[in-house]
């Protein structure tokens, strides 16, 4: 039996995994000041504020809270909620910080504490982005403008936004963070209630405008134009704008062309999923951070499982943590394994990766066929297919060059060799191509995205 004292913990951590299974507003909304009370008899007490967050709870997530949980304590879980009246102990982060902030950015989503520039570990994946935000927070107003920051999902392009929005309230700027979601939002309400006049000051006040994950404005076509203004107004005033975005300016293609132009007029820099000695270096700041501490072995484990996505990886260590708090045992990679078990399971791909599936993906993101890519055709675009197809062989499966060569066509396995030393020369240099080889991951590993 598990003592009541670890519901919170447990609660915390199941709270991290959520975060990564439901989408951000729907997380803030519902989740994020809810607390463990009690975990007794296979009944998980779960606190929420008010009786509206109980029945959506029980109504939308009751199965996906009880699956987590299940997951995480290896049996059957209830949960049930109830109205905590008095504040919690120890509520989320999310409901801390409502309760610091300064007044003046009360309207606003605050800055979490965590995302500085200090926590922030730096390896060839990000360094780039790390530089480029730094200098911005530095040179406010006076330097790349807009700094336009993208990449996949959990790689650390909030944290930086975030981290420059913290640099910047020292400096006593106006700043302004908001996520495009949010953005569209207010526009949607200004409009409603005839408010439009008022939103737009509020935007064009900002000396530092922080718009997180644009990719929303896509195909909202007269959100997109009014940001558009807004954006205008506020870049030639010389008021620092940083923007963050699942893809690149190009690959934005439903955004007005002259928005697009205008990034692309600005600093346009990626951070990719870290190498691993960048995840090592991530687990250990991470576990140094929360006081525990873990073996290298442990963590070179966790490195090994979780390689595309930084929130990811630090959900794993909380599960790893968890996990050995409730069976009050040490840390060891056996532990970490059987904690991990399901995690690993689950963002394994739901598909096998053969050479066969690859190839047919390869084809189907150049608009080609597989007996293309196979055949003897020498034009350019078939050239840089099946090369890709060859770095993502190479990359994805266990086969070997001459295996690879063989798929393609009987292909020699020198020439796989240069193709992969190519491409993964290419890709440092050509977004474009970046893009392209991360849509067709993307595509095999849904859930690491
Ligand atoms: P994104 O906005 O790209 O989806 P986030 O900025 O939300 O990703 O990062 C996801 C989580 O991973 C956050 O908790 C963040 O602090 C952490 N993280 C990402 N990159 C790093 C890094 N380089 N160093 C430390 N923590 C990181
Ligand atoms: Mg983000």
């Amino acid at each position: 039996m598990i003592d009541t004292g670890s519901s919170e913990q447990i609660w915390v951590t199941a709270l991290g995994e959520l975060q990564i299974q439901v989408n951000k507003s729907n997380y803030r909304t519902w989740l994020a000041k809810t607390i463990g009370v009690s975990y007794q008899n296979e009944r998980f007490v779960i606190g929420v504020p008010n009786t509206f967050v109980a029945e959506y709870l029980d109504k939308n997530q009751r199965s996906l809270i009880e699956n987590v949980l299940t997951g995480l304590l290896r049996h059957e879980v209830q949960v049930q909620f109830q109205v905590c009246t008095k504040e919690p102990n120890a509520p989320s982060s999310y409901s801390n910080r409502e309760k610091t902030a300064p007044p003046q950015q009360a309207r606003f989503p605050l800055f979490n504490p965590k995302y500085t520039f200090d926590s922030f570990v730096v390896g060839s994946c990000n360094q780039l982005a790390y530089d480029a935000a730094l200098q911005v927070a530095q040179n406010l107003g006076h330097s790349d403008n807009p700094l336009f920051i993208y990449g996949g999902a959990g790689l650390g392009k909030t944290h930086l936004l975030q981290a420059i929005g913290h640099t910047a309230l020292t400096q006593k700027a106006h700043v302004l963070y908001v996520s495009a979601e949010q953005f569209t939002n207010e526009f949607i309400n200004a409009i409603r209630d005839k408010k439009t006049r008022e939103f737009r000051e509020k935007y064009r006040s900002a000396d530092v405008l922080l718009v997180d994950d644009i990719q929303f404005f896509s195909g909202k076509e007269q959100t997109a134009e009014n940001f558009f203004h807004t954006f205008d107004q506020l870049h030639n005033a010389n008021r620092q704008i940083a923007i963050t975005s699942g893809c690149s300016p190009q690959a934005l293609s439903l955004l007005p062309d002259r928005l697009r132009s205008r990034f692309e007029g600005g600093l346009v820099t990626d951070v990719q999923a870290p190498d691993f000695e960048t995840r090592l270096a991530i687990l250990q700041a991470k576990s140094d951070q929360k006081g525990v501490n873990i073996s290298a072995d442990v963590l070179e484990f966790i490195a090994q499982q979780i390689q595309q996505n930084i929130r990811a990886l630090e959900g794993s260590l909380n599960r790893v943590v968890a996990y050995a708090r409730l069976l009050k045992s040490t840390v060891t990679p056996e532990l970490a394994a059987q904690a991990l078990e399901d995690i690993a399971d689950k963002r394994a791909p739901t598909i096998a990766i053969t050479p066969g599936l690859l190839i047919e993906r390869v084809a189907d993101s150049f608009r080609l066929t597989a007996i293309d890519l196979k055949s003897r055709k020498r034009d350019k675009e078939t050239v840089l297919a099946r090369q890709v197809a060859m770095y993502l062989m190479k990359q994805e499966t266990d086969c070997s060059l001459t295996h690879i060569g063989k798929e393609l066509g009987d292909r020699d396995h020198h020439i796989v060799s240069q193709a992969y030393k190519k491409i993964a020369s290419d890709i440092t240099t050509d977004a474009g191509l970046r893009d392209k080889i991360l849509g067709i991951k993307q595509g095999l590993y849904p859930t690491n995205y």
